[in-house]
Order: C-alpha cells, then structure tokens, then sequence
C-alpha cells in the first residue's frame, strides 16, 4: 500500500478536492485513507449528461486482492428515479457509493452514466453532476454561509437563503444572532447530527445536481425530527436520479426501487410491498426493525447530538 503513497499526488489531489466542494465527505469516505489509484485517462472527455441514468454492469470490486466486497453487481436506476440499497453492516452499500463517485475502479465491470463509462470521462465532470449528502457532515470552520455556499461561491444571498429554507434550516439560522454570519465547526456553534445534514442539503440542493446520493441514515435522530430531515431528503430527490443508502428500512419504503445486498450479491429486489411478499431477507429485516422500533418508542431524546 505503501508504495502506491505519492505525498504530493495526494496533496493535490485533497486540494483540488476542496476547491471542488467535495471536501464535506471527508468523514463518509475516509478521503486521506483511499489509495490514490484513480487518474483521468489521457485525453478523457467530460461526461455529458442527459438523462441522468445509472448503471452497474458485472462489477468487481475489492479494496485488496484477498478479498473480493462484490461479486458481479449489475443494477439500473432510471432517470428520476429513486432506489435505496439496503443490507447487513458490511454488504458493500457504502462501497457502491464511493464507485460511483469514482474513489476507486472495479477490477472487472463497468459503472455507466447516460450511458458513458465514468472511468473514461473526467473526474471533475463526474463529480460535478453528483450530490452527496452524508450522514455526519463535516463542517469547514468558517461561517453558516460559506459552508452552504461552498463550491458555489458566487451565489447570491437570495439563493444561499432559499437554499436554507428548502433544506428546513432557515428558522435555526434566523435565531442565531448573527444569522447566516455566525462561526460553525469546531471552533464555532456546535451543530446537531440533524442541523448539519440541512446543511449538507442545503448544500446540495444549490449544487443541483442531476444525480445524488443519500446516505439515510437518521438513526441517531428522535422519531419528529427524522420525519422532518426525510420531508428535506425528499425535496433533494425531487426530479433527481436518486441512489439512497439505507441503514433504517422504514426511510426507503417509497422508494421506487429497493435493492437488497447480502455480502456483496444482489440477493432481492423490487419494491416495498414486493419484498415483504417474497418473505425473504428484506422481510425478515422489516420485521426486526418493527420490533426495535416498538422497544424504543418513547425514547423522544431529542435533536440534540454532537
Ligand atoms: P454499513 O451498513 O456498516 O455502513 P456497508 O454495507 O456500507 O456497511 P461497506 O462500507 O461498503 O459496507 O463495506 C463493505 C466491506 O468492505 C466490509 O467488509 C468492509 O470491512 C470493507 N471495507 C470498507 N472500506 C474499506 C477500506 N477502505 N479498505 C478495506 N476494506 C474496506
């Protein structure tokens, strides 16, 4: 692995990374940890998007040779539409998630947008048509502005503030005294797992991609305010191609699509109602989450996460 290291490569290349706003995954994909394996190949055109399909055509993947994390993965989201991954800790949902965004190479397969292999068109266009939104955002310590504005700095006070508010963090900001000015991140006001996944939407939602991936995870969060970040979830899905990773089954049930992964294979799919009826993996893990739901209902702890 070592020998793979290039210091410099790397600065680079986290550097180039923040200019382009893609810092904010830093914790998602554990960016100063991944190999820097992938280059644009020479000449490599950028990817041109009109229908913002995807597709995952026999991939193999595996961060090291001993072991393989998927085993020939093929599945397609339409455009607009909006499929959720769900499956045991360890599946592989995540690593579907940093292929598309091109941290790493299958070995074998191919990974499409509009129908163009995104190993072949550049990463800054790649990147630029896909939104993420992760679970625990990491926040530049810089004020509530900048880190909604980041990567689109030349926006007006007028969409950063939409933004906001369609991202249902417009009130929260209004009451602080200074506004959108105030400091946030480590050395600023600490902000809740919830409040800084409105930002990573309102984020997002200025980027306005054609492409976005969810990390749905609000397990963390009291049942009233996981219902409120899931209202924003879904604004940042609208007329967007939308690939969810779901930790908590009862956030994907409308999805159009539910793809279930069992150590790197697609063991089911289909919808919801679909899944519960083929009695298989799906259904038993709905049924599990039932039952811990009922043990946990009056636990209302809250918004209040750091
Ligand atoms: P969870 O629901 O717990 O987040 P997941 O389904 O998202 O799990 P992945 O994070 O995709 O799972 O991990 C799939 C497999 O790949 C796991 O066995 C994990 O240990 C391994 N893995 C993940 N990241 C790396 C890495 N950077 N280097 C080596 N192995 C990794």
């Amino acid at each position: 692995l070592m020998q793979l290291f290039r210091p410099l490569d790397m600065l680079g290349w986290v550097y180039r990374s923040i200019r382009q706003g893609l810092i904010d995954m830093g914790e998602m994909f554990r960016l100063m940890d991944s190999d820097i394996e992938v280059e644009d190949a020479p000449g490599a055109p950028a990817l041109v998007v009109r229908q913002p399909t995807i597709a995952f055509e026999n991939v193999v993947f595996g961060y090291d040779e001993e072991r393989t994390v998927l085993h020939g993965l093929s599945f397609e989201v339409p455009a607009g539409h909006r499929v959720a991954i769900v499956g045991p800790s360890g599946a592989g949902k995540s690593t579907i998630a940093r292929l598309l965004f091109r941290f790493y190479d299958p070995q074998s397969g191919r990974i499409l947008i509009d129908g163009q292999d995104i190993a072949q068109v550049t990463q800054d266009s790649l990147r630029s048509h896909i939104g993420i939104v992760p679970q625990d955002s990491v926040l530049f310590n810089d004020t509530l502005r900048y880190n909604i504005a980041y990567g689109r700095e030349q926006s007006s006070d007028a969409q950063v503030e939409a933004a906001a508010r369609d991202a249902a963090i417009l009130p929260f900001i209004e009451h602080l005294p200074l506004g959108f000015e105030t400091p946030v991140g480590e050395r600023g006001l600490k902000l809740s797992g919830g409040e800084k996944q409105r930002v990573a939407i309102a984020r997002t939602l200025l980027k306005d991609p054609p492409i976005v991936i969810l990390d749905e995870a609000t397990s963390a969060l009291d049942t009233r305010t996981e219902r409120d970040i899931l209202k924003t979830l879904r604004r940042v899905s609208e007329d967007r191609t939308t690939l969810s990773i779901a930790h908590r089954l009862s956030t994907i049930a409308d999805a159009d699509r539910i793809l279930v992964l069992e150590q790197g294979r697609l063991v089911e799919s289909g919808t919801h109602g679909q899944l519960l009826s083929q009695d298989g993996l799906y259904a038993a893990m709905w049924m599990q989450q039932l039952a811990d739901d009922d043990l946990n209902e009056d636990d209302e702890t809250g918004d209040r996460q750091q």
